[in-house]
């Protein structure tokens, strides 16, 4: 089946730009939020996406004016949906609110329509039942500044039906994405399968005083060939997130990640060093 109508459920960060690209990309595009003061805050952000489009990918001021005039807003589900192909779920990262959106979209929406979660850390089979069509529901995660950073991670779960990944794998390419099929379920997708475990091990190797952040960066570097170590990445990530990631691993009582999260707190959190947003991070910028 080829998508033409797509809605996009939830226009926070990244809902925001998934349906500014789909529609840069010449799909219609219907957004739904759940009140006015959440479009309000959605179109704000898209004219900030139309400077970078023009900034980072040489779009013209035609295209992302165009893009942006030709889409929908609704605060209304069924409406939004009606006649949707395709709707891409962006509403929190919370399972109570993903769960409760779930049955109510499988109710507004047409028997056609494809259901896909933008989740980053949650598994297609934890809706699956709640979407009323697990066979038409799969996940497509895309990666933050989805205009240059074009993965578009595509992963199925057990019961959805293979014509429809494809069908979604085609739809990502259209869109302009580097498409990943991801055939089971894993949580992490591929990239923070990799990336995680790669960032913990550099975090212990710093803590526990093996060697400082520069060298583990540089072996990293000058051995693989690769452009960043692990903390030059950390940095673009921003330690926030590393932090939260360890703060809830010590919570459930992991030791090393209790010594990582503290160290992260103490050195770069509490002296407002964040990374790459605040200037300073592992490294100055
Ligand atoms: P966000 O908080 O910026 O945006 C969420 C949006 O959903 C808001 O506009 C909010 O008004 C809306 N919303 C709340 N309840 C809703 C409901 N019941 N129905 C419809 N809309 C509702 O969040 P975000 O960062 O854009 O994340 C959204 C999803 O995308 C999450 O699943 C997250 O894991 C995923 N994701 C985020 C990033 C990122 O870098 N921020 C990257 C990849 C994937």
């Amino acid at each position: 089946m080829e998508f033409k109508n797509v809605t996009i459920a939830g226009s926070g960060v990244l809902g925001s730009q998934i349906a500014f690209q789909v529609s840069f990309k010449g799909f219609n595009v219907t957004v739904y939020d759940i009140n006015d003061e959440a479009v309000h805050a959605a179109k704000t952000r898209m004219e900030k996406w139309q400077q970078r489009y023009q900034e980072d990918i040489n779009a013209t001021e035609a295209e992302v004016k165009e893009a942006f005039e030709s889409m929908h807003f609704s605060t209304d589900l069924k409406e939004a949906a009606a006649d949707a192909d395709l709707v891409i779920e962006a509403v929190p990262e919370n399972e109570k609110i993903k769960l409760d959106f779930y049955h109510k979209l499988a109710e507004a929406a047409p028997e056609k329509t494809v259901f896909a979660s933008n989740s980053s850390t949650m598994l297609p089979s934890q809706f699956a039942e709640a979407t009323g069509r697990s066979n038409q529901f799969l996940m497509l995660h895309f990666a933050n500044e989805i205009w240059k950073n074009n993965t578009a991670e595509i992963m199925k779960h057990e019961g959805t039906d293979m014509n429809v990944f494809d069908d979604v794998v085609a739809f990502a390419k259209q869109i302009g994405m580097v498409a990943l099929p991801i055939y089971k379920e894993q949580p992490g997708y591929i990239l923070n399968s990799l990336l995680v475990p790669f960032l913990d091990a550099a975090e212990e190797l710093l803590v526990n005083d093996v060697a400082d952040a520069e060298t583990i960066d540089k072996t990293w570097m000058v051995a693989t060939g690769a452009p960043k170590g692990p903390f030059a990445t950390l940095d673009v990530i921003g330690i926030r997130t590393p932090y939260n990631l360890s703060a809830a691993k010590a919570e459930a009582g992991d030791k090393k990640a209790e010594k990582v999260a503290a160290f992260l707190k103490e050195t770069y959190l509490d002296k407002g060093k964040f990374g790459i947003e605040s200037g300073e991070g592992f490294y100055k910028y």
